[in-house]
């Protein structure tokens, strides 16, 4: 009994690890073709101004329809996608397609795209990015690039070398996620960061936790004495949004006030002026 138990235990073990084994293959041979076809797209998510409620920025995410597997998240296959050097061809198109549709908007709003580490490990980087500023029209400084702690991890030099050459060239600069990873003071210290965005996890937490509270309120007046604009990501509630504005946020972003959507939408939503939090009853199910 126990014996076949365990037999089956293998099976299904196999069974799952086929599953899996054929998903990434599927996804591998996918992505080639998604970068060169239709099949990728990018929506854009606001992010607002709490001095008057307007759109300040919009954050560019990557979607990707698969024709056989549906829609796969962007946490599932840019891992993928830097494990097979395609990360460098993803950037290029998500930083061209970004500034084309920021180029279009009826303000002068930033457009803030995520850069993978692996991506600036590459010498190409730069050299996409001004040809996207190039072909749009769009002016540097309206172009925001998002990193991760997790760049400072290598200590090559390389990723450092790249970052100073994006800001000679007059982008922004923005720490995401930051509170999570390696967290490190210092890195504020040697890079001038225009942008500092709290990880959504303390926000989630802000309500319930004091501990939570206490570490926003903190990385809120540590940006603000360093004269950072702060984002905090992931506010749904207006509870949260109560102890961003308290805690001297000056953006935030999340389903409150808007999910990522079309650049059409986004265009409507940044010409009508002030955004108004709207709590949603029921949460919607991921992805868009
Ligand atoms: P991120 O840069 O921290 O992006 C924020 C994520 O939080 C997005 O998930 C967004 O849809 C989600 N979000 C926004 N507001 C809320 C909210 O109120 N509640 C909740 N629960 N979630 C919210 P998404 O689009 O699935 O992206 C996940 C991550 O994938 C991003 O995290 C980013 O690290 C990465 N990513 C997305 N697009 C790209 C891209 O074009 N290039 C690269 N390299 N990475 C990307
Ligand atoms: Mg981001
Ligand atoms: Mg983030
Ligand atoms: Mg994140």
């Amino acid at each position: 009994e126990a014996k076949r138990e365990g037999r089956n235990r293998a099976a299904s073990f196999s069974w799952l690890f086929k599953e899996r084994f054929n998903r990434v293959h599927e996804i591998e041979t996918g992505l080639r073709r998604a970068i060169e076809g239709q099949e990728l797209r990018l929506v854009f998510q606001p992010i607002v101004d709490l001095e008057n409620l307007h759109i300040h920025a919009c954050e560019a995410l990557l979607r990707w329809e698969h024709p056989t597997l549906g829609p796969i998240p962007p946490s599932e296959f840019i891992p993928i996608a830097e494990g097979m050097g395609l990360i460098e061809d993803i950037t290029s198109w998500v930083v061209r397609h970004a500034c084309l549709a920021a180029a279009s908007w009826p303000t002068d709003a930033r457009v803030a795209v995520n850069i993978s580490p692996a991506s600036l490990k590459s010498a190409e980087l730069p050299g996409s990015v001004i040809a996207a500023l190039l072909e749009s029209g769009l002016p540097a400084r309206r172009l925001e690039l998002e990193v991760t702690e997790s760049i400072f991890l290598d200590d090559s030099g390389q990723a450092n070398a790249i970052l100073r050459e994006l800001q000679r060239i007059g982008l922004r600069l923005a720490l995401d996620d930051f509170g999570t990873g390696y967290s490190s003071l210092s890195y504020l210290r040697s890079y001038r960061f225009d942008t500092l965005k709290i990880d959504q996890s303390f926000m989630a937490g802000v309500s319930a936790n004091a501990e939570d509270r206490a570490i926003v309120r903190a990385i809120g007046s540590l940006a603000r004495d360093l004269a950072m604009d702060t984002v905090a990501e992931g506010i749904e509630t207006l509870d949260q949004l109560d102890h961003a504005r308290d805690a001297g946020f000056t953006n935030v972003q999340g389903y409150l006030f808007s999910r990522p959507v079309s650049c059409e939408a986004v265009t409507a939503l940044i010409a009508h002026g002030a955004l108004t939090p709207k709590e949603e009853s029921l949460p919607v199910p991921f992805p868009r």
